[in-house]
């Protein structure tokens, strides 16, 4: 199955998509992660994403096109594959439209993580992540076992730069003016599902779990 994980920065898709990903067994792709990954390594891409990242704006439409590209077309996608952080605007959404086309498949869902503003700002301002995994957690809301470590897999947690206070604000100015219209694409599609983001992090995983029973 194909699903997308939608919903502002910091509304918890990250933390969903470990259990959607294994109940589903299709591979877990977010593209924030990747373009994390570029830049560690220092890759073309990542030189070219990195000073777009930290200030909170969104890497342009052709280099995402061209990444999401190259990963679904991994032989691991053929079973199906959850996107997490992708399509972020239009052109990419119609642009995942095209690709869905040339492989014969579409989307079953697209699962809307719906969370207030001042609650975002709360989650994104006290957020860590794994150096090693990118797992995420929370200062207050979700912390780890050990101060600064990753249950997972023991890496090290720490903040991201684009989720210090300044890039906070202009993520989620970028989300309403470039991304929240995509959800209006989805919605006439008729695969758009909402999620109330709101509550706790075993209840959001409970709905999102009886969602999918109601669809089998
Ligand atoms: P969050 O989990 O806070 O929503 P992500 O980890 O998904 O953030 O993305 C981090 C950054 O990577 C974004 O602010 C943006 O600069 C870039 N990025 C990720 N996905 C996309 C995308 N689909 N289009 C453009 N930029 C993207
Ligand atoms: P996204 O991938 O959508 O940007 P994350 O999954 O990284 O969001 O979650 C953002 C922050 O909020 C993290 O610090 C995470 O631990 C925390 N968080 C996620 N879901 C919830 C929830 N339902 N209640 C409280 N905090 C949450
Ligand atoms: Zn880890």
């Amino acid at each position: 199955m194909q699903f997308v994980l939608f919903g502002p920065p910091g509304a918890g898709k990250g933390t969903q998509a470990k259990f959607l990903s294994e109940e589903l067994n299709v591979p877990h792709i977010s593209t924030g992660d990747i373009l994390r990954e570029n830049v560690k390594k220092g890759t073309a891409l990542g030189l070219k994403a990195k000073s777009y990242m930290d200030k909170g704006e969104l890497v342009p439409d052709n280099l995402l096109i061209d990444l999401i590209k190259d990963r679904l077309s991994q032989p691991d996608c053929r079973k199906g594959f959850l996107l997490d952080g992708f399509p972020r605007t239009i052109p990419q959404a119609e642009a995942l439209d095209e690709i869905l086309d040339d492989i014969n498949k579409n989307l079953d869902g697209v699962i809307n993580i719906d969370v207030g503003s001042g609650e975002l700002v709360r989650r994104l301002s006290g957020r860590r992540i794994c150096r090693s995994c990118g797992a995420s957690y929370h200062v207050v809301f979700n912390p780890p076992k050990a101060k600064d470590i990753c249950d997972a897999c023991g890496g090290e947690l720490y903040q991201r730069a684009d989720d210090q206070e300044a890039a906070i604000k202009n993520r989620l100015n970028v989300y309403v003016r470039q991304t929240q219209p995509v959800l209006e694409y989805y919605k006439k599609k008729n695969i758009l599902i909402d999620i109330d983001g709101e509550k706790e992090i075993d209840e959001v995983t409970a709905d999102i779990r009886s969602m999918l029973a109601d669809m089998a």
